[in-house]
């Protein structure tokens, strides 16, 4: 086969598979020729070179690259199978491209080449004693994880001498660890001096320091490093002197957990996160399994043992294919239960990836260790489906009638999800509870797909969280959001009076409905004054609100009907049917105008209502019609 590359050079390649019955054949694999050489030496071709698919117009010997030296072009080499007491004819012989197959390096340097016992100048790939040989002497330590050679990457070569390193400076350490300290180094009184104290902070640092280092390294490299490191410190036990310092990391029994969890949790990510064969994961997995736990530790025994990516169960819950996450297969139960730290991981990718449906699948079927952990990330799933763009079923995944995502809001989460439905915009994050998503300062972005709510729909969203959440209810900025939603910067026009009057009736008995969780809103209701209605809805709610118990502030939740005060004044008229309450709320508003210094932004109206209202020395039944006069 003939390549070109660039104009220079002509590569020629041996096809393998011509030699493959003649191990000792001359050709070598590889072999470059300069082009410019070639023309000043190239002559004319003879015709009887003439071929239709090739024609030889030049010839040269070429120059030989590095091969191992049963390839070699120079010296024949004679195989046989496990030959190791002397070299077999000519075998000994080199020229100086030669490499040693056990050692990878010029044959000149293997210290192996004609050593009795250890022939090197004899291996070739094709005997399996030689192929191991090899292996063994290449991989290293690597050979414990059951890597093969085709793994090995300059990275893991590089991790593989640092473990090796790091292994005999951990020995010595322990070994310091064992002997112990004069207690006359830790500055005590004179009396107990001839004490030995055990401390293994020393040695919990120098694995702390050696697993920073994996962190920088290559993601494969930084795997082998932890799991090899844990598989030694796991062999420490602690020695207890008659003096207990009480660092915490003196004792190695403590410090081997905490060390163990930083392993696990980074290993655990890589295994979610990074982007590891199926074959290299096992071979994590396996030589975890095979560490000697101590009793305290053996609950960690099976942490590492993750679903892969494309284990046949998880792939048909992302898929929507299995709502369950139950697979029965030849009589066996699969249930997709994962350890908690591996929800987050995956909760974390998929957010990252955009894949929100496929989250929202995932997280309503997985069963873990901690359920109530497990909840937080659940209740993360209607913002989830906001971000996949589909705020309508986000709104109704908020408030099943069952265990309601709504019923454990904040007031700040309240508000954050009425925010999403009207403006169908969110915050670029990815989270991991609910609370994340009221304390970011990261933009809000507009929602791919996404089609904001109108004001039916934010307004019985707004009332039934209301019903089903009590800190929603009795917080006064979620008030004042949810009316200026349907207080409209621009005026509304006066409803009639006979509207008014009417929606008192129709209110009420929307508000009253308590049969389901559903807010039903009569179309009729919404004919001639759709706008008007919805506020008239709030406001009733609001009425309620104020009657149940005092409402702090309540100037900013009064402010919203600046452009409606017609409202404000159906909203009088509700609160008289109870005069003791209208009259202590009065109160109340008062002492908050007293106390403020914003009253300029005040409406006029607020101002004399209250101040004729809430005088002592008026006459509750003379002032009885003021404000109703608005209706
Ligand atoms: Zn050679
Ligand atoms: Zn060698």
């Amino acid at each position: 086969m003939c390549t070109t590359v660039g104009t220079e050079e002509i590569i020629i390649l041996s096809d393998d598979e011509d030699c493959e019955d003649d191990i000792s054949c001359n050709e070598p694999s590889v072999l470059i020729v300069e082009v410019e050489d070639v023309k000043k030496s190239g002559g004319a071709v003879p015709p009887s070179a003439l071929d239709e698919d090739l024609v030889i117009t030049f010839s040269r010997r070429a120059e030989v690259l590095p091969h191992a030296r049963y390839d070699c072009p120079i010296h024949p080499f004679t195989p046989t199978d496990c030959e190791i007491g002397a070299p077999v004819a000519a075998n000994q012989l080199m020229c100086d491209q030669c490499f040693c197959y056990i050692c990878d390096k010029l044959a000149s340097s293997c210290e192996m080449w004609c050593h009795s016992g250890v022939c090197h100048c004899n291996s070739h790939k094709r005997s399996e004693f030689w192929s191991n040989h090899r292996n063994c002497s290449l991989l290293g330590g690597l050979k414990t994880f059951n890597l093969t050679l085709s793994d090995i990457d300059s990275h893991l070569r590089q991790a593989e001498m640092m473990l090796h390193s790091f292994r005999l400076s951990l020995a010595t350490q322990f070994s310091s660890f064992l002997m112990g300290n004069m207690l006359e180094q830790y500055g005590v009184s004179q009396s107990i001096q001839k004490c030995r104290v055990f401390d293994y902070t020393p040695v919990y640092e120098f694995v702390s320091s050696f697993l920073n280092k994996a962190d920088k390294q290559d993601d494969r490299a930084a795997a082998i490093m932890r799991l090899g490191a844990a598989e030694n410190f796991l062999l420490h036990f602690h020695v207890s002197g008659t003096f207990i310092l009480q660092s915490p990391m003196a004792n190695a029994a403590e410090a081997k957990l905490v060390l163990l969890q930083r392993v696990i949790a980074s290993v655990q990510r890589q295994m979610v996160m990074a982007d590891f064969t199926p074959e290299f994961i096992h071979k994590l997995q396996d030589f975890y399994k095979r560490f000697n736990f101590p009793t305290e530790l053996k609950s960690m025994k099976n942490s590492l043992t993750v679903r892969l990516w494309d284990d046949v169960l998880l792939v048909s819950v992302l898929k929507g294919q299995n709502v369950s996450g139950i697979r029965k297969d030849k009589g066996k139960k699969d249930v997709l239960v994962e350890q908690f730290a591996v929800v987050l991981l995956r909760t974390e990718l998929l957010q990252q990836q955009h894949r929100y449906r496929e989250l929202c699948r995932y997280l309503r079927v997985v069963e873990t260790d901690d359920s109530k952990l497990l909840q937080k990330v659940q209740d993360l799933i209607p913002f989830f489906m906001c971000m996949a763009g589909d705020l309508g079923s986000a709104l109704s995944s908020l408030l099943p009638s069952v265990n309601a995502p709504a019923s454990r809001f904040t007031p700040q989460l309240f508000l954050f999800y009425l925010r999403v439905f009207k403006t169908a915009t969110a915050p670029k994050l990815a989270v991991s509870q609910p609370a994340q998503l009221c304390s970011t300062d990261a933009a809000w972005e507009p929602i791919k797909d996404a089609v904001p709510l109108s004001h039916v729909p934010l307004v019985r969203f707004a009332l039934r969280v209301q019903r089903c959440c009590s800190a929603v209810f009795t917080d006064s900025q979620c008030w004042t959001t949810l009316l200026a939603v349907v207080n409209t910067l621009a005026p509304l026009q006066d409803p009639s009076p006979q509207f008014l009057q009417e929606a008192k009736d129709v209110v009420t008995s929307i508000l009253n409905d308590q049969h389901g969780s559903n807010i039903q809103i009569p179309r009729f209701f919404q004919t001639v004054y759709p706008d008007q209605a919805m506020l008239l809805l709030v406001t009733g709610a609001l009425c309620l609100r104020i009657l149940s118990a005092p409402l702090s502030p309540a100037l900013p939740v009064l402010n919203t009907f600046k452009e409606n005060v017609w409202a404000l004044g159906w909203l009088w008229g509700s609160l008289s049917s109870s005069p003791e309450r209208l009259r202590s709320f009065l109160l109340e508003i008062s002492k908050e105008m007293e106390s403020t210094t914003d009253g300029d932004h005040l409406l006029p109206f607020l101002c004399t209502t209250v101040s004729t209202w809430s005088s002592p020395t008026d006459n509750w039944d003379q002032q009885s019609s003021g404000p109703l006069n608005y209706l």
